[in-house]
C-alpha cells in the first residue's frame, strides 16, 4: 500500500508538473500571437503603437527562452547529465562578483547594496559558472522583491567546516505557509505577481539541485512585510 500512494504521489507531480510547463508555454505564445494578429490587422500603420506591441511579443519570447532554457538544465540535472567543472576557488571572490553584476539593478531601484566578509579560509571546490548562477539568482530575488530604496545585505563567512553566504533583504517577505515550498519547481507565492515581476518559477528549484551536486544546502527565513534571508552553505576546501 506504501508503494502505491508513493507511486500516486510521484505520478501527481509529474501531472501536475506538465500543467503547469503547458501553461507557462502557452501564456506568453497567446499573447505573442494575439499582438501579431493585432499588427497584421492593420496596428501596423500606427507606428507608435506597433512599436510597442512589437516590444510586448520581444519581450514574451525572451520569457519562453528563459523558460526553456531553465527546463533544459532542469533536465540535464535530473538525468544526471551535467557536465561539472569543478575546481577550487574563492567562495569570496565568486561572491562579490556576483554583487558587482547586480550593482546596477540595485542601484536602479535606490537600493542600498552591501557585502561583508566574515572569517577567512573561504575556498570551495565548485562549477564556477553553476555556483555563479545560484548566487544571482539569490541576488537578484533579492532585488526583485525588495521595494524602491530598501536594503540588501551579503554576508560571506565561514563556519567550522562549511562556508556560507547569506543574503538578506529588507522587502516584501514570504508568507509562513509558502516558506516550506519555494524551493519547488513552479511555486510562486504571489503568482501574478512573480510572473510580472519576469520569473519562470524555476530559479530556486534550480539553485537548490546545484547546491545539493555540491553537498551543500539551502535555507530560507523570512517574515512577511519585513524581509527575507536565503543562505548557501557549502563544504570548504580542504587545505
Ligand atoms: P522566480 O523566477 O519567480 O523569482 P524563484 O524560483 O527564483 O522564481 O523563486 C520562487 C518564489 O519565491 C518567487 O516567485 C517569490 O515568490 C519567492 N521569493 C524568492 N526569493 C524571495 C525574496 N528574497 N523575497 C520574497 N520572495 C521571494
Amino acid at each position: 500500500l506504501h508503494d502505491i500512494t508513493e507511486q500516486q504521489k510521484l505520478e501527481n507531480m509529474r501531472k501536475e508538473f506538465v500543467a503547469n510547463v503547458s501553461h507557462e508555454l502557452r501564456t506568453p505564445l497567446t499573447s505573442i500571437k494575439s499582438y501579431a494578429e493585432t499588427l497584421l490587422d492593420g496596428a501596423l500603420e500606427d507606428r507608435e503603437l506597433a512599436g510597442k506591441f512589437l516590444s510586448v511579443i520581444n519581450s514574451e519570447a525572451d520569457r519562453m527562452t528563459r523558460l526553456v532554457k531553465d527546463l533544459l538544465q532542469l533536465s540535464r540535472l535530473d538525468n544526471n547529465q551535467m557536465k561539472w567543472d569543478m575546481q577550487k576557488i574563492s567562495f569570496e571572490d565568486l561572491v562579490r562578483n556576483c554583487v558587482e553584476k547586480v550593482k546596477f539593478e540595485s542601484e536602479e531601484k535606490n537600493q542600498t547594496l552591501e557585502c561583508f566578509t566574515i572569517g577567512e579560509e573561504l575556498e570551495i571546490v565548485a562549477d564556477k559558472d553553476r555556483m555563479e548562477q545560484v548566487v544571482l539568482n539569490i541576488l537578484t530575488n533579492a532585488i526583485k522583491y525588495t521595494p524602491e530604496g530598501g536594503k540588501i545585505t551579503v554576508y560571506i563567512g565561514r563556519m567550522y567546516s562549511e562556508v556560507y553566504v547569506k543574503v538578506v533583504d529588507s522587502g516584501i517577505g514570504i508568507p509562513r505557509e509558502d516558506l516550506g515550498r519555494i524551493f519547488e519547481r513552479f511555486y510562486r507565492t504571489d503568482k501574478a505577481r512573480s510572473r510580472e515581476m519576469g520569473g519562470t518559477g524555476l530559479g530556486l528549484a534550480i539553485a537548490k539541485e546545484i547546491v545539493e551536486a555540491h553537498k551543500g544546502s539551502i535555507s530560507v527565513a523570512s517574515e512577511p512585510g519585513k524581509g527575507t534571508e536565503v543562505t548557501v552553505k557549502l563544504p570548504a576546501a580542504c587545505n
